[in-house]
């Protein structure tokens, strides 16, 4: 099945997001012509303004409202679903997991498909972004994670504990199910488009997304900023878990590469850097010494020492350099830039 090809138009759900900016910014540069949905007109002007002519937008309120998007997809090739709710407020007192993560991430998913397969009839692939959360398990050093698997543990613990499971389980189970639902709807409905779904861990990067204050920064992002900004102990830093990082300008590559490449057809791609933690990721930032991070944040840590020998499962991106050409930047550079675009809002826009 031919993939979508330049000059084409794509239709990028979320376009406002964090990754979605750069998606959008990366299709262009691609050749590509891009449609996003937004949620208001402020939101599409500032993308339209970062990314230029080739962008426009279509505002979506609401992803998970019936035929949110089937006015959007008329005349595009392909598809870049990025939109989905991606923070840890919800369970207990926060609001019903269900109605907050779950619904909004699988309604959203089977609406775009569903709008793709009955108004959109030039489309010749959808991209998902689905998520390392929806591969991982509780796993020890010596574990390999690939493709082939899919989070059981996080579905079990929600069974378990409900609505009280905590937020990062709820926002787990909501991309399984999300993704499942995905390539359930490709299997039973057999459009004549196909779907590949990229599964990033944790992303960082140079936020370029309109965000006029730093409590509105999204989740990935924000656990960094509270560090550089010294809300956390260097003994908090040293016992904050370990994960798996990648930069978000990769992560845009492998959206587009995977609409472009005929051969990612039906394929989830893990794309992933390296395994870290926090530590590692400050020590970085202390070795590079920029003078604009050291004075957007004074209170940062200097004394952590990362540890990168220490062993814990391993996340396998191979399938990602072989099938979509990704070549990853180094953990310095992504760690830097993350701070450095956060040291330049912070003394830019939000000290003022
Ligand atoms: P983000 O900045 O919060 O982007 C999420 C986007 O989805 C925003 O544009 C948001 O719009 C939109 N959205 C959420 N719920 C919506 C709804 N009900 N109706 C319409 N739009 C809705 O977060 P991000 O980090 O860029 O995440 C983008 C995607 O990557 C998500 O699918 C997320 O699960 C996935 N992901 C992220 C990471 C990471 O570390 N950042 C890792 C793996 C996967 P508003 O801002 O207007 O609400």
């Amino acid at each position: 099945m031919p993939a979508v090809k330049k000059g084409d138009l794509v239709l990028l759900s979320g376009a406002s997001g964090f990754l979605a900016v750069h998606v959008a910014k990366e299709l262009v540069a691609q050749g590509l012509k891009v449609r996003g949905t937004v949620r208001s007109k402020a939101k599409g002007d500032y993308v339209k303004k970062v990314v230029g002519d080739n962008f426009d937008y279509v505002i979506v309120e609401d992803i998970g409202t019936d035929n949110a998007f089937d006015k959007a997809v008329e005349g595009v090739q392909g598809v870049a679903h990025t939109a989905s709710p991606f923070h840890f407020n919800a369970g207990g007192e926060k609001g019903d997991p269900d109605e907050i993560l779950i619904k909004p991430a699988v309604n959203g998913t089977t609406n775009i498909l569903k709008a793709a397969k009955s108004h959109g009839k030039d489309v010749k692939r959808v991209v998902i972004t689905s998520s390392f959360a929806a591969v991982v398990n509780n796993r020890q050093a010596g574990h390999k994670f690939t493709e082939d698997e899919w989070n059981q543990d996080s579905l079990d613990q929600y069974e378990k504990e409900g609505k009280d499971a905590p937020g990062n389980c709820t926002y787990r189970v909501s991309k399984t199910l999300a993704e499942k639902a995905a390539w359930q709807f490709e299997k039973d409905e057999k459009p004549s488009f196909d779907l590949a779904t990229i599964n990033p861990p944790l992303i960082w990067g140079p936020t370029i997304h309109q965000c006029p204050d730093p409590k509105g920064l999204n989740t990935s992002i924000a656990q960094l900023y509270s560090v550089l900004k010294g809300e956390k102990t260097e003994e908090e830093i040293s016992k904050m878990p370990p994960g798996f990082l990648v930069d978000v300008r990769n992560v845009a590559q492998a959206h587009v590469q995977a609409l472009l490449r005929e051969d990612a057809g039906d394929k989830r791609f893990n794309v992933s850097l390296v395994g870290f933690t926090f530590s590692d990721a400050v020590e970085a930032i202390n070795a590079r010494d920029d003078p604009a991070i050291k004075k957007a944040f004074p209170k940062m840590p200097t004394g952590i020492k990362g540890d990168k020998s220490r062993k814990g499962p391993e996340l396998d991106a191979t399938r990602s350099k072989q099938v979509l050409g990704l070549q990853y930047l180094d953990f310095e550079t992504v760690v830097h830039d993350t701070a450095a675009s956060l040291a330049k809002r912070e003394t830019e826009e939000w000290s003022k």
